[in-house]
């Protein structure tokens, strides 16, 4: 027994399936799945002392890389400061500051300590601002595990087939409208029946739950205009999109701007971190200017604070992301070249430097539809294929791929060779 199969096998007695979080399992892709004890750059080691090339990056946040030598400097400076104080500090405005500079529409931002309580907080402001129930959502996005949201789910709640978790109140799910993705008619068509009932659109602005499905021309623009013509407030979702598909997220890359912006993973580099705010009418209605309330013992802790400053000083740096978006094209273009000399079935989309690939005839994956049509079977031992040859992939064909900083050019020639290799196996 190897040493992730001895710590799984611990870890079942006092976790439920041995993980804090259901994909890390690995029930998906079968198996056992991998303890890791460090990482370093591009690299992942695991608790038998392999190494693997990382294209999950702690599922996004980790764009510089792992344990970057001028992040870790600042947390564990200012550690020694102290903890938490459950006060404020200079710290939460400088990166509050940075934040409403750089992400489009963000007047006000409020920290919070994880993107499920961004888009859970979201939520209840926009409920509260509107004075309305219903809340739109799409069918593969994922936000986060509140109860309202957890309704036809993407990610591990699709992966683990619960999208419509038991425990969540049916009085409370009937107020969430699950569309479809890229389908504006189908929007068109609700708001114009039930939109002065409708709170907000709650979106992934590239959807990163269901694979990586990025929107179609129009589509987030329809968002914008039923949202304005009904009163409804529009949530861009950008927990994973944020700094991610570029400095100015995907409202900066599509030029559509929300009225709540929420954020997560890259804003902390690895620390728990997350955020929401938007237009400083809205935001006003937060406690304690307003009668919405939230809040956090942790929220906007100093080192977090610290993480995360850092992290958007060195991605904001000009021409960061120039050479992360040609390794990311590299890889997918390769991969589909080497899926073709295998004569599979595959395709891949990729936005930024954000990714994924389908096993599927289409040409194409635009929706939630043909993402559930492709070859899962196939996903599972080409991932298992891909892990021996020491690539960590997500655990799971809904999920979406990371390119960081640190990824060489030799990274992606090594991620190619193996895939050409797996690929003959298939
Ligand atoms: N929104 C989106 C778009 C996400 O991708 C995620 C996490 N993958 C969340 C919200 C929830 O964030 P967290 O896991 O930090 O609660």
């Amino acid at each position: 027994m190897n040493r992730s199969e001895t710590l799984f096998q611990q870890a079942q007695h006092v976790i439920p399936g041995g993980v804090n979080s259901p994909v890390r399992a690995f029930r998906a892709v079968g198996g056992t799945p991998l303890f890791f004890e460090r990482a370093e750059g591009a690299y992942l080691f695991d608790a038998d002392q392999r190494r693997y090339i990382d294209y999950v990056q702690s599922w996004g946040p980790m764009i510089l890389g792992h344990a970057h030598p001028e992040v870790l400097d600042a947390v564990i400076e200012r550690a020694r400061s102290g903890l938490s104080f459950g006060a404020p500090t200079g710290l939460e405005t400088d990166l509050a500051e940075r934040v409403c500079a750089l992400v489009p529409g963000m007047d006000m931002v409020r920290f919070v300590n994880s993107g499920t309580e961004a888009t859970m907080s979201a939520i209840r402001l926009a409920r509260g601002f509107t004075g309305r129930d219903k809340i739109v959502k799409f069918e593969g996005c994922y936000h986060g595990h509140s109860d309202s949201l957890l309704v036809k789910a993407g990610s591990g709640a699709l992966t683990m087939g619960v999208p419509s978790s038991p425990g969540v109140p049916a009085a409370l799910a009937d107020h969430t409208l699950t569309l479809t993705y890229n389908d504006p008619d189908n929007v068109r068509k609700v708001f114009a029946e039930l939109g002065d009932q409708i709170a907000c659109i709650i979106v992934e602005p590239v959807a990163g739950n269901m694979n990586c499905v990025p929107p179609l021309p129009g589509f987030l623009q329809c968002l914008r205009e039923v949202c304005d013509q009904s009163g409804a407030l529009l949530i861009m979702d950008e927990v994973m999109t944020g700094f991610r598909v570029g400095l100015t997220g995907a409202q900066g890359h599509y030029g559509v701007t929300g009225d709540l912006i929420t954020l997560g993973k890259v804003i902390g580099g690895g620390m728990p971190v997350g955020a929401f705010g938007g237009r400083r009418d809205v935001m006003e209605k937060i406690a304690p200017l307003g009668p919405v309330y939230q809040a956090g013992t942790l929220s906007g802790n100093p080192v977090a604070m610290a993480a995360g400053l850092k992290n958007l000083e060195l991605i904001s740096k000009p021409d960061f992301y120039a050479p992360l978006l040609a390794r990311t094209t590299r890889l997918v273009e390769g991969l589909q070249r080497e899926a073709k000399a295998a004569n599979i079935a595959f395709t891949t989309n990729h936005v930024g430097t954000m990714f994924g690939f389908f096993f599927t005839e289409a040409e194409q994956v635009t929706n939630f539809g043909q993402v559930m049509a492709c070859d899962n079977e196939r996903f599972n031992r080409f991932y298992h294929g891909m892990l021996a040859e020491g690539i960590y992939l997500a655990p799971a064909s809904y999920e979406a791929g990371f390119m960081s900083a640190a990824h060489t050019d030799a990274d992606i020639d090594a991620t190619l060779q193996a895939a050409a290799k797996v690929f003959r196996t298939l």
